[in-house]
């Protein structure tokens, strides 16, 4: 009787095991997230859990009974159905078996995908099964790719910048370095790696490199400089250097990267400009000297020249004979326009050597006195000048007087029969104004548009319309020195509009 009822309870205690077991053995299959196959010694599928499904997009109850080798892509079925009969022939050997293996399947959709997959053999009955064990990593393989290419990549770049780049450990020893940086200190990459600074520079030169990186490690920052280093042979090289911390993946700092170029060339460049320019700014401090010092002394004999001209002239006028009176004309208008030429050649001059500092302008005022000192002019042709509202500006009050004037001035004088009328406006822009004077007159072919602001440059004869060719070069420079720009609208026949610029905030005063 007692032994009747142990052997029950054994029965019951191991049927209650197998419950529990295969309880556990199918929550682990159902809720599996890679993909479970169980399949005959045949192939044919037997079980498919949830995540095969999913994988596969197949339901369980399609995949069942259907050959477990059209899961996988045509390349590897053969292969995967010849390790199935293998396996069932030799029990195990050479088989897939055991082993982890990659295998290209197949969803339902058509789509492929790449797995890792582990055969396990389970006795069944008579007849053994296989499960399938599944875990697709396509996504990793991709990242693989990806990352292998953009190593590929950053390598190729690395290796052929026209940069040297290198990296060191915290002791400061070589870890890396790019063919350039290789090239430079004539050593391949296997004798670098280990070496550090000591081994490749002069002592006081390596410590501060040495200081510079422990600079980097300590701050965490990067460093960006410009350094002068004499070579052996005692030529001077400039280098532009980064040097960046790397860190591990726990962040932590473990050495630098250091990359550099040489700007030697482009810092000779940069000293040629520089040196050329200051050449340039002395000749030209000479030539606006010479041209104000010739001008200024030649106006006292010229005075003398022509004064006595005039005398000569009002004294002798019909005493002597017709030659001699079209000879003393010559002397006196000769005399006079080279006393135009000089003091319109000291203007020029002076826009430079006599400025002054920039004070608030009304250009309204300015406008009226050019109006005053032009009213003879204005008469003389019958003509009229207006203008428009005008603001005050920032600027050299005498030198907008003189710019306005010799535009209003210009604007009287090139015209035809019509009589002359000048207007003179102000347009507000978002960084500062533009003025307009315009008149009727004769226009400007396009052609020389530019070039009547060259010195000396005229359009016509001094008979036809006297001048000395200075005007128009004396504005540009004072727009310029204002820190804007003149330029010249206009037709033959219908007029011209001369247009200068002031900027608010002038950086170009001198
Ligand atoms: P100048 O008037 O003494 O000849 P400028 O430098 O003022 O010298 O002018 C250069 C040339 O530009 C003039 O000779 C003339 O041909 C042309 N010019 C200047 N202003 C005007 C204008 N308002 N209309 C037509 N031509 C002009």
């Amino acid at each position: 009787m007692n032994g009747f009822n142990t052997k029950d309870a054994d029965r019951e205690q191991l049927v209650a095991a197998l419950r529990a077991s295969e309880f556990h053995v199918g929550a682990i299959y159902s809720v599996s997230l890679d993909p479970i196959i169980v399949i005959d010694n045949d192939g044919t599928i037997r079980e498919f859990n949830s995540a095969a499904e999913r994988t596969f997009v197949c339901r369980r109850d399609k995949a069942i009974g259907t050959p477990a080798a059209q899961l996988f892509h045509h390349s590897v079925r053969e292969r995967f159905q010849k390790n199935v009969d293998v396996y069932q022939e030799t029990g195990g050997e050479g088989s897939l078996v055991g082993r982890v293996v990659e295998m290209r399947c197949l969803r339902k959709n058509g789509e492929r995908f790449i797995v890792e997959m582990a055969l396990q053999p389970i006795p069944f009955e008579d007849v053994g099964r296989l499960v399938i064990f599944l875990r697709d990593v396509t996504e990793r393989k991709r990242a693989e790719l990806a990352l292998k290419d953009s190593q590929r990549l950053y390598a190729s770049l690395v290796e052929n910048l026209p940069l040297c780049v290198m990296r060191k450990d915290r002791e400061g020893r070589f870890t890396f370095a790019n063919r350039a940086f290789c090239e430079l200190v004539k050593r391949p990459l296997e004798k670098l790696i280990g070496k550090t600074d000591f081994d490749l520079y002069p002592r006081d030169l390596a410590e501060k490199y040495r200081s510079d990186d422990a600079q980097v490690c300590e701050t965490n920052r990067s460093i960006e400089s410009t350094e002068s280093n004499l070579a052996p042979d005692g030529t001077e090289h400039h280098v532009y250097v980064v040097k960046t911390p790397i860190h591990d993946a726990f962040d932590k700092t473990i050495g630098i990267q250091v990359l550099f170029m040489d700007i030697s060339d482009r810092v000779r460049a940069e000293q040629a400009v520089r040196h050329t320019a200051a050449e340039l700014e002395q000749s030209n401090i000479e030539l606006q000297q010479f041209a104000y010092i010739a001008s200024h002394d030649l106006r006292a004999p010229l005075r003398g020249i022509s004064g006595f001209a005039q005398f000569l002239q009002q004294e002798y006028q019909g005493k002597l004979d017709s030659t001699a009176d079209e000879y003393l004309d010559q002397i006196v208008s000769g005399a006079q326009r080279m006393q135009q030429l000089i003091t319109d050649l000291l203007a020029y001059s002076r826009v430079e050597s006599r400025s002054r500092p920039f004070a608030p302008v009304d250009l309204a005022e300015v406008f009226d006195d050019a109006v005053d000192l032009l009213r003879a002019e204005t008469e003389d042709a019958r003509g009229a000048v207006t203008r428009g509202e005008l603001p005050t500006v920032l600027g050299d009050p005498a030198q907008l007087s003189q710019l306005l004037q010799n535009l209003i001035s210009n604007g009287l004088k090139y015209h035809d029969d019509a009589p002359p009328l000048v207007h003179v406006t102000a347009e507000r822009s978002d960084s500062g104004w533009t003025i307009a004077v315009r008149d009727n007159g004769i226009g400007i072919d396009a052609k020389h548009h530019e070039r009547i602001f060259e010195i000396f440059l005229r359009l016509h004869t001094n008979e036809k319309y006297p001048g000395t060719g200075i005007g128009l070069a004396v504005c540009r420079r004072i727009v310029l020195r204002h820190g804007g720009r003149l330029w010249v609208e206009s037709q033959v026949g219908h007029g011209s509009t001369f247009y200068f610029t002031l900027p608010d905030r002038s950086s170009s005063q001198s």
